[in-house]
């Protein structure tokens, strides 16, 4: 029998969910486009059954940054495209989909190396505490890697056109979104004003919003809505709102 050339649509492979984000970014909006920029970040990658077994990361505890593999499950109904438009280009410019970390791709699937700031284990669950991490809320991992550094980490590798993310603006606090993050962090002890200040100066911002100034947005960070602005050359917080993720004020273009 004559063998005829393999096609892509010819072998399709399923992967099983081996666990779930829990993490402070509970929209895309205001998520940096990699890990490792956003310090302040939070989230947990938790195991789930079979794979919430402690012999399943043994060793792992040795290695301070991981690999994870993740599904862009928001976006994934959305299908992909050939060409992408990448920020970083000002949205001007179109990129091959596989010369870009675009979410639309073929294969919907994500990698991201974070920091593993520890592992822990009791009542039946199994969880990594992850630092950095660019990550949405409940977005499905489907694999676990170790970080190795002689192998992962290329001095002299050229980085395209995507060089290191610039600070592309300073961020000022209005008194009262002041005194709002201090009460919320004294509540919870979390490094909330940190982290508004790392997510706003990468300029969430789609490209055809940059050149607007005075316009409303609204990020949403654990259960708040950050309602911030670009106001001459930095960022304004404005008020900290209760998350309602139904609530028009959420996302850049809703303003
Ligand atoms: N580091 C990964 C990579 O290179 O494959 C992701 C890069 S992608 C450019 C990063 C963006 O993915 C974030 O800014 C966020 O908007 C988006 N994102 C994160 N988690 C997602 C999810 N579960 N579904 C869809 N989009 C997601």
């Amino acid at each position: 029998m004559k063998e005829r050339p393999l096609s892509g649509q010819d072998h399709q492979f399923l992967f099983k969910q081996i666990g779930i984000i829990h993490s402070c970014y509970k929209q895309k909006f205001g998520i940096p486009r990699q890990p490792g920029i956003v310090t302040a970040a939070e989230a947990t990658l938790e195991l789930l059954p079979p794979y919430n077994q402690e012999n399943l990361v043994r060793g792992l505890d040795g290695f301070s940054h991981i690999w994870i593999h993740f599904i862009f499950h928001q976006t994934m109904d959305e299908g992909w495209r050939p060409t992408i438009r990448p920020p970083r280009l000002g949205g001007r410019q179109r990129m091959g989909v596989f010369a870009t970390r675009s979410t639309h791709r073929p294969n919907p699937m994500g990698m991201s190396v974070v920091a593993l700031k520890g592992i822990e284990s009791g009542n039946g669950k199994l969880k990594l505490h992850l630092g950095a991490a660019d990550l949405l809320n409940g977005t499905p991992v489907i694999d676990i890697k170790p970080y190795l550094p002689y192998a992962d980490a290329l001095q002299n590798a050229k980085g395209g056109f995507a060089p290191l993310p610039i600070n592309m603006g300073d961020v000022h606090f209005s008194e009262t979104a002041l005194e709002q993050c201090l009460r919320y962090e004294k509540r919870t002890s979390r490094n909330l004003i940190l982290l508004i200040e790392q997510v706003l100066e990468q300029d969430p911002r789609p490209a055809y919003l940059r050149g607007t100034t005075e316009r409303r947005h609204g990020t949403a960070l654990w259960d708040l809505n950050v309602v911030w602005e670009h106001t001459g050359d930095h960022f304004l917080v404005t008020a900290l709102e209760p998350l309602n993720l139904n609530n028009t004020t959420n996302g850049s273009n809703k303003a």
